[in-house]
């Protein structure tokens, strides 16, 4: 539901404000319970002057239940302010499926507890009222990278609407928006650079990492190979993986030694860089490097 804002603000108003600054709430999606806390604690942590209480069913004004149908079923959504009988409903889990894990239910909870304290979509700045997003972020927000979650889940915007409608202030919201879904992968193993004097070679030897533990629901449909990348520096190592094109595939099992050999390079001090690659696509966080003189 859209409503028009006036000028200088950018949340939308939608609904009746809630009296008395409380909204006491029943959770009847179980398998949701992890979302559900981090969307209250969200709001709860805010600065407007509003809470969402927990109780039982028989005593709540909000009843968030998961859809009818049972099933892992992308979004959410919710009644709109203070009405009689205010509801979300919510996908149920499904470990596999992105749209009905915690992180995305995580921030599609949290918009619908937005409808619920009376806000409508903000289509223009980001905000977690923007009326679509992913794990990675609501869709006006800048997106994290592909292996962390969106963990920012208000907006300054939301919260002004909130404060908006109920009073108190905007809580300083802190300033990380990405929080990891998993460990990087280590970087290689005691990378070492060797000189064939005869062959004019360099021999790369380095040890292969074992696989991290990657989330299933990312990995769906797009699982790749583990890869590793290497560059050379003249006096200095290179500092971040770049052309990930030029990802090799491993010959070796993880703990093994890999090895690559490539012509001896002009006269000079060489540093080579190695990174480990994820089935996912995600380096290692640093490189293991080997310092090369070559004459
Ligand atoms: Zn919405």
């Amino acid at each position: 539901m859209l409503s028009v804002a006036s000028a200088g603000q950018a949340y939308e108003r939608a609904g009746v404000p809630w009296p008395g600054g409380q909204i006491t709430y029943f959770n009847g999606a179980a398998d949701q319970a992890w979302a559900v806390a981090q969307a209250v604690n969200a709001w709860n942590r805010s600065g407007a002057r509003v809470r969402f209480v927990r109780t039982t069913e028989a005593h709540a004004q909000l009843r968030i239940v998961p859809f009818r149908s049972g099933k892992c079923y992308a979004g959410a959504d919710a009644t709109t302010g203070y009405v009689r009988g205010a509801t979300i409903r919510v996908s149920r889990y499904h470990p596999t499926v992105t749209e009905c894990g915690p992180y995305t239910t995580a921030i599609a909870l949290t918009h619908e507890l937005g409808h619920v304290l009376g806000l409508g979509h903000e289509p223009r700045t980001c905000a977690t009222m923007n009326a679509s997003g992913s794990f990675r972020g609501p869709t006006r927000c800048p997106q994290t990278k592909p292996w962390e979650w969106h963990c920012r889940l208000l907006q300054e915007d939301d919260v002004r609407g909130a404060v908006a409608l109920y009073g108190g202030s905007v809580r300083p919201i802190g300033r990380q928006r990405g929080c990891e879904l998993y460990r990087a992968i280590a970087s290689p193993a005691q990378a070492r650079a060797t000189v064939d004097a005869v062959a004019r070679t360099v021999a790369l030897t380095f040890g292969r990492p074992s696989s991290p533990r990657i989330p299933a629901f990312l990995l769906r449909g797009q699982r790749g190979m583990e890869s590793f990348l290497y560059a050379r520096g003249r006096d200095a190592c290179p500092g971040a993986p770049r052309n990930p094109h030029e990802r090799h595939g491993w010959q070796t099992a993880p703990g093994e030694v890999e090895q690559v050999v490539e012509r001896l390079p002009a006269a000079g001090r060489y540093c080579y860089a190695v990174w480990a690659y994820d089935e996912y696509g995600r380096p290692s966080a640093r490189a293991s490097t080997a310092w090369l003189d070559a004459t």
